[in-house]
């Protein structure tokens, strides 16, 4: 059964706890006429919501801070974080409203919130905005990153305005309406113990388990074990992201979810010439962010956690659960990194030719996603290199030398070809949101044709399949993608 805007069973667990925790707003609608860019028909399944609620006009004025729904309880949320390595000692949503949860008919419960809706006690020198651009890049991303199958916020909704918002230039403002089951950060935990408020570490920490790790309430340890679970979450997240080549971009401990989801699309990116040290934000100058240190920084960030747990658990328990961390990151890195090859198997010879394999990519800048993809069709009796994979590289031999050696370990080690190229194609994604695609979308869209939106989800959506009329969505970026600038401006 779908509810219907007059009956949705709004409640706002969050706001129920202490006023210290968040501050009572209103969102800001925009000046001009608000309009509906794209629909998320998949999220408002999720919820529960009857997609035709998007022709609703009270729908438009709740998600564009006009009208909120009966129920509906806004809230900024307190929190800091570790920003670039320090620590900034307030930061909140400064341009995010909380505007409730609803539970859906299996019972789940999501969090609702609009971002890009105005000023609230925590923008500091922000507007309180955000701009279409960076709008639409996160709309896409969510959806992008649940379709590899990893866990992410998502939005319900893109919603437009035409007043101007200034960033390096004049852009104009949009909303999203993300949907989690929590927005709660590694950094809403690390303000109350900077502030030596301990007593709201308590209470926050009881609120999310409560509401998200239940089965850990009635534990006499369970704040040690809350810590060992968001440990593993956050090593199972990095695995995640490093197999597909995401780049988050921004790793600040406010952006960490406790959850394990990826939270926060900024100046994010997915590899593409296979390069490890990938910095995909420009902003990010000395490279703290960049891919090949993502796992380390998901350690820092949990370590900045665990200081702020520290009044609820003994510091060697925090040290311990920390320390799981690198075998929480491996064994799932490795798994999937022997499968994108074909090996069920992480064992040493696997580990090995696939660093031999990402070695001579990093030498030819081989497009990461399509080589993996085309890996899938090598037949381990063949015996030429197909063309199609051997142009990926500069040193052409090398890679003829290493695919025998492949082959070889195939024939003795790997299940037959027809088996092992239906588990890579189901673990090599053939379409990734690629900078240029978004950036298409983006630019039609400024110019009010908001069709590539849709038509980037859809492909996006079944990023393993193949799809016959979407080719072009799997080329490699063209040469004026490398002019594409993406910083933390949004
Ligand atoms: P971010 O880098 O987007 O994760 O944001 C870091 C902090 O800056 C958060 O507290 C945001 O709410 C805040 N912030 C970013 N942009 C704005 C803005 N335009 N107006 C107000 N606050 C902002
Ligand atoms: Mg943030």
């Amino acid at each position: 059964m779908k509810v219907s805007l007059d009956t949705l069973p709004f409640r706002n667990t969050f706001a129920a706890l202490p006023t210290a925790f968040y501050s009572r707003v209103t969102p800001t609608p925009f000046e001009s006429e608000a309009h509906l860019i794209h629909f998320n028909t998949a999220a408002a399944e999720l919820l529960g919501l009857d997609p035709a609620v998007q022709h609703d006009p009270r729908f438009l004025a709740a998600f564009s801070g006009q009208q909120p729904l009966p129920g509906m309880d806004p809230i900024a949320m307190l929190y800091a974080g570790h920003q670039f390595g320090h620590y900034v000692p307030q930061l909140g949503d400064g341009r995010a409203i909380i505007l409730g949860e609803l539970t859906n008919p299996r019972g789940e419960k999501w969090e609702l919130q609009l971002k890009g809706c105005g000023q609230t006690p925590y923008s500091r020198q922000g507007d309180g905005r955000a701009v279409l651009r960076s709008s639409i890049r996160e709309y896409l991303a969510g959806e992008a990153i649940h379709g590899l199958g990893i866990p992410t916020t998502r939005a319900l909704c893109l919603i437009g305005g035409r007043d101007e918002v200034y960033r390096e230039q004049i852009e104009t403002g949009a909303m999203i309406t993300r949907i989690a089951p929590s927005h709660v950060r590694f950094g809403s935990f690390e303000v109350f113990y900077y502030r030596e408020q301990y007593d709201h570490i308590r209470t926050l920490a009881d609120y999310v388990i409560d509401q998200h790790y239940p089965e850990l309430a009635d534990l006499p340890d369970r704040y040690l074990q809350f810590l060992n679970e968001v440990v593993e979450r956050t090593a199972n997240l990095m695995a995640q992201w490093q197999a597909v080549g995401f780049a988050h971009g921004v790793m600040n401990s406010d952006n960490m979810s406790i959850l394990g989801l990826t939270l926060d699309y900024g100046p994010y990116g997915f590899l593409e010439a296979y390069n490890p040290g990938f910095i995909c934000n420009h902003s990010d100058h000395s490279g703290r962010y960049a891919f090949d240190q993502q796992p380390q920084i998901g350690l820092f960030n949990l370590s900045c956690l665990a200081q702020a747990l520290l009044p609820l658990i003994e510091v060697e328990d925090a040290k311990a659960a920390l320390s799981a961390y690198w075998s929480d990151f491996t064994a799932p890195y490795h798994r999937m990194m022997a499968r994108k090859i074909g090996f069920e198997q992480a064992d040493e010879p696997a580990i090995k030719l696939l660093e031999s394999l990402l070695a001579q990519m990093q030498q030819s800048r081989t497009d990461y996603t399509r080589l993996f993809r085309a890996l899938g069709d090598v037949q381990r009796d063949g015996e030429n290199t197909p063309a199609a994979l051997r142009d990926l590289f500069v040193d052409r031999e090398a890679f003829d030398g290493w695919l025998a050696d492949y082959r070889a370990r195939l024939r003795t080690h790997a299940k037959p070809d027809a088996e092992r190229r239906a588990v890579m194609m189901a673990t090599n994604p053939k379409y990734i949101l690629r900078n240029y695609l978004a950036q298409a979308a983006i630019e039609k869209a400024e110019r009010g044709d908001y069709a590539e939106i849709d038509r980037l989800l859809t492909v996006l959506r079944t990023p393993f399949d193949e799809q016959p009329n979407a080719e072009a969505y799997a080329a490699p970026p063209p040469d004026w993608a490398d002019n594409i600038q993406v910083s933390c401006s949004s």
